[in-house]
């Protein structure tokens, strides 16, 4: 056969003859045997590597004698030295006492898994095991290597599948097997997956298991899987039937249809996996907590829920549908509120002890639910709590529209979704934490802490944005107003830096009071201001720069001395022309303010 015709959609195998070896890919053949009447077909394929040869699933003893006179076909018998035993059930290793006896070389081997080596072992046989898990999964051969894909308890604890990067065969043991009614050697369309579907349903243990499976085989270039049962799915069927089988319900949660237990418990571990998914998707609470309020719903009647957590300044965060879950501090108390903080011991006292819980019912000594007084519904309260400590972090409120009975379901239903509730709010509380002392940063950096006027930095912050602003906007004017106040120098120097201290302090209270919540004042250095007065014109800005030059020179200050300290200031007003920079702008006022000393001091100027 030419290398060409090994294409991996199989289709020139559509008919092939079964009564003789079929070539799959390059070196690797079909050696089954087909019998007759029997949905369970097995399939045996060998991998001709001269005389380091690999067989695969070897067979029965019903197969064997017809498994043999197909290898025989390909290469002699005593070419195989490795027989790869995917596991131990009969329908492929019952072969195994015949093959012992077959063979005559000293170096033939038994390649499987652990677990089933100890099982195996059990046929007695005088071929030495090699297993995988002591030979880094893996095969070195003549021209290529096997990997060895752990898939276990799809069907098996130490299940395992074989891969050949060569040729891109996966051979799949168990999975992606069928029930065939009629043996057919290659899957011709997707309608096969019926075919997989009760053979996965009884064989596969859960659907988190084979997902695992599916999960490993994704990471492998797959052409062909050739499984031990069923039809050889071609590649164009390979991602199809993939997609399929993480579908599938399987196993326990399949044949327990009709125990509401294990329906429950399929339901619950669907809803724990769906929110594990949502909490590494989704970075923003408020997605979180929409999705989580979806999922609770699956088990609960639950019509809101709201979160509570301390915040390391002691205040509590609370994040509501209300506030659209981006939190607010919580001002109102509420029974539980107190609690946060406080170990769970004390929680439980209080529901002991304490007569104002005494319409609230403690179920697994943890969860609280308080019944509404109309009958409506109920409420209930799930204390977070951290891994590692019984501290009580937050809590999660879930309103319920009508009141559940607690039966140890429901229960255990409140306690697994309590985990996945309370790393949610851990994580949001740390993130607000960082946002928190983020906040707390820029604070300390946009206010001067003699002053508590604004500083430089927030002055490039807030004006860069106030010049784009006027640059789109003419009306949206503003003046940069410099105030120096006069022979500052000397007051430091007579009464001592405390008092010039006390004189900026005096000035910039005033500057505070004086400007309209649009103006800003900022300490632009020692004793210099700038007060950007925004939306009036040249003249509006002159008249108030000169009343505020009129109130400094007016004011008195005590500094402790006698007669109380005047003072006067020069200033230098500049207003913005549309595409001047801000430095520009400053730079005028400095100027106006240069003159205004020069020309005697405790004056206005303009420039
Ligand atoms: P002029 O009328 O020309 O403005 O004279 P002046 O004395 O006010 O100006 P000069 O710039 O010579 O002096 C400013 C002084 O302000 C010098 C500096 O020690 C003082 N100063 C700067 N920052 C502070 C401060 O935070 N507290 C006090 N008490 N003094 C400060
Ligand atoms: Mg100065
Ligand atoms: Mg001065």
């Amino acid at each position: 056969m030419s290398k060409a015709l090994w294409t991996s959609d199989l289709t020139h195998l559509l008919d092939a003859d079964c009564s003789g070896p079929v070539e799959l890919a390059d070196r690797i053949w079909w050696v089954g045997h087909v019998l007759v009447d029997d949905p369970f077909q097995c399939h045996v394929y060998l991998l001709e590597q001269g005389d380091q040869s690999v067989l695969f699933d070897p067979g029965s003893r019903l197969t064997f004698p017809g498994t043999l006179a197909k290898i025989e076909q390909v290469i002699a018998f005593t070419q195989i030295r490795y027989f790869v035993c995917h596991h131990q059930d009969p329908d492929i290793a019952a072969s195994l006492p015949l093959i012992d006896e077959l063979n005559a070389r000293e170096d033939a081997l038994i390649v499987t898994h652990w677990r089933a080596q100890a099982l195996l072992r059990h046929y007695a046989l005088r071929m030495p095991f090699w297993l995988i898990d002591q030979h880094n999964w893996r095969l070195q051969l003549e021209d290529r290597a096997l990997e060895f894909v752990f898939t276990p308890y799809a069907h098996f604890p130490g299940a395992f599948c074989s891969f050949d990067r060569h040729t891109g065969v996966m051979f799949s043991s168990d999975l992606f097997g069928g029930f065939t009614t009629t043996p057919q050697l290659v899957a011709r369309e997707e309608s096969h997956i019926e075919a997989l579907k009760p053979f996965h349903e009884h064989y596969m243990p859960s659907n988190d298991i084979l997902g695992y499976a599916m999960a490993q085989f994704e990471q492998y270039p797959i052409e062909i899987i050739a499984p031990q049962h069923g039809s050889i799915i071609p590649r164009p069927l390979v991602s199809f039937m993939t997609e399929q089988l993480k579908q599938l319900n399987c196993g326990i949660y399949l044949l327990g249809q009709d125990d509401s237990d294990i329906r429950r418990l399929s339901r619950l571990n669907a809803t724990l996996r769906a929110i594990a998914e949502t909490m590494l998707l989704y970075r923003d609470f408020r997605d979180i907590a929409t999705r989580l309020l979806e999922l609770v719903q699956r088990s609960l009647p639950a019509e809101r829920i709201d979160y509570y957590a301390a915040l390391p300044d002691q205040t509590i965060l609370v994040l509501k549908r209300e506030n659209r879950f981006s939190g607010g501090i919580e001002t109102q108390s509420h029974d539980f509120l107190p609690f946060i903080g406080q170990s769970r011991d004390i929680w439980i006292e209080a529901h002991r002890q304490d007569s104002a819980f005494a319409d609230h019912h403690l179920c697994s000594d943890i969860f609280c639910e308080k019944y509404a007084s109309d009958g409506s519904g109920s409420r209930l309260a799930i204390p977070l709590i951290g891994p590692s400590q019984q501290r009580i972090d937050g809590f999660a409120i879930i309103e319920l529209s009508q009141s559940v009975p607690f039966t140890k379901a429901i229960e255990q239903i409140v306690k697994q979704l309590a985990e996945p509730l309370q790393v949610a709010l851990e994580r949001e509380v740390i993130y607000r934490s960082i946002d928190l002392e983020r906040e707390k940063a820029y604070q300390r950096s946009i206010r001067d802490a003699l002053t508590g006027l604004f500083t430089r930095f927030y002055m490039h912050d807030v004006m860069g944005r106030q010049c784009a602003l006027h640059d789109r906007d003419s009306s949206a004017e503003f003046a940069a107003v410099m105030i120096d106040i006069d022979h500052f120098k000397r007051i430091n120097d007579s009464y001592g830096h405390g008092a010039g201290d006390q004189v900026l302090q005096t000035v910039a209270a005033m500057l505070i009071d004086y400007s309209r919540t649009t103006d800003i004042p900022i300490r632009y250095g020692g004793e210099e201001f700038i007060i950007f007065i925004v939306s009036q014109g040249v003249e509006e800005s002159m008249v108030a720069t000169n009343r505020l030059r009129d109130m400094i020179e007016r004011m008195t200050i005590d500094i402790g001395t006698e007669t109380p300290l005047s003072i006067t200031a020069s200033f230098g007003v500049a207003n913005r022309q549309q595409g001047e920079s801000l430095e520009h702008l400053i730079e005028r006022a400095d100027e106006a303010l240069y003159r205004a000393k020069e020309g005697g001091r405790n004056r206005v100027e303009s420039g």
